[in-house]
């Protein structure tokens, strides 16, 4: 890498961070591209995104990603944000202006849309109800997307009921919360989508029963390490389609790429291939 005193600067804040894939793909790209650029990763102590982002203004970097924990606070920063990030109540991606001002922007809908239609080619978000394990960030992110994409039922299964209910509420008609042992609850599904961060802990719960589930669902999980995760395991023994979480990953960073350096990345960079040798799973 040779930079420049003109290189285009971007980054990935979060808290941890040094997990990240984000700097392994966008430099991926930006190599393939030939562009003078770099994409750093910051750690920032909690309480210090806002004097961050404030200290940002006026073009030093190009963006920023935005992780866990300052999604929230990263739309709360922005002066101008667009209406998907607006309907997912968090934002992933900020762009700096020349002129000091700071636009936030929700990529995630779109990469789990980008991973369905990668993994599950000929998948319609309109054909049938979702249902979604989790109601916290991700899981907002993905109801806002599925209900754009014309998804007619959003069918909320979550640890804590209440949390489901106040997502539900959010969205109207088309979104409610079940308990996750509702029988019914895989009854006609189209979509069937992991965004709970359980984890695969020993304390982790068991994946779920996917017996009720019509065998032209198709399950995601969001979770990516490891790429095979006990939820996709259990769906592909009922015989259902499956999609992991590394195109999702990939595929919110296609349009952050394209705000913060200017071009989309180059199609012909396999950086799924190269994040899988990373993480040791088999390309
Ligand atoms: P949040 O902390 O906002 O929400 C976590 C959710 O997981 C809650 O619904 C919580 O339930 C549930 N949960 C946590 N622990 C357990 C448990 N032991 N048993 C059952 N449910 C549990 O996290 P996010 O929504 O931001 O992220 C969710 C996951 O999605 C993470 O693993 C994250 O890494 C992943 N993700 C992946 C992306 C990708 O590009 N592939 C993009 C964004 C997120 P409760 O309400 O009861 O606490």
């Amino acid at each position: 890498m040779n930079l420049t005193a003109a290189t285009r600067l971007a980054g990935v804040v979060g808290n941890p961070i040094s997990h990240s894939l984000s700097p392994i793909l966008h430099n991926a790209w930006l190599e393939a591209a030939g562009l003078d650029g770099a994409y750093l990763a910051f750690g920032l102590a909690p309480g210090r995104f806002r004097a961050f982002v404030d200290g940002l203004r006026g073009g030093t970097l190009a963006g920023i990603n935005v992780t866990l924990p300052f999604k929230t606070e990263a739309l709360a920063a922005a002066d101008r944000v667009s209406a998907r990030a607006h309907a997912a109540g968090a934002a992933n991606v900020l762009v700096f202006g020349p002129d000091g001002s700071v636009s936030a922007d929700n990529t995630d809908g779109e990469g789990l849309l980008y991973a369905f239609a990668r993994q599950a080619p000929g998948f319609r978000p309109d054909s049938g109800p979702l249902v979604l394990y989790g109601a916290g960030g991700a899981a907002r992110g993905a109801v806002a997307a599925f209900l754009e994409a014309g998804c007619p039922e959003v069918r909320l299964l979550n640890r804590t009921r209440a949390r489901a209910e106040d997502l539900a509420a959010r969205f109207g008609d088309r979104v409610r919360a079940l308990n996750t042992t509702d029988p019914d609850a895989l009854s006609g599904a189209a979509a069937l989508v992991n965004a709970s961060s359980a984890g695969l802990g020993p304390d982790a719960p068991p994946p779920p029963d996917f017996s009720g589930a019509p065998t032209t669902a198709v399950a995601m999980d969001m979770t990516y390490r490891p790429l095979r995760t006990p939820f996709l395991k259990a769906a592909a023994a009922r015989g259902l389609r499956t999609v992991d979480g590394l195109d999702m990953l990939i595929g919110q960073a296609i349009p952050a790429f394209t705000a913060f350096f200017g071009q989309p990345p180059p199609a012909a960079a396999d950086v799924r291939g190269r994040v899988l040798r990373l993480l040791g799973e088999a390309p």
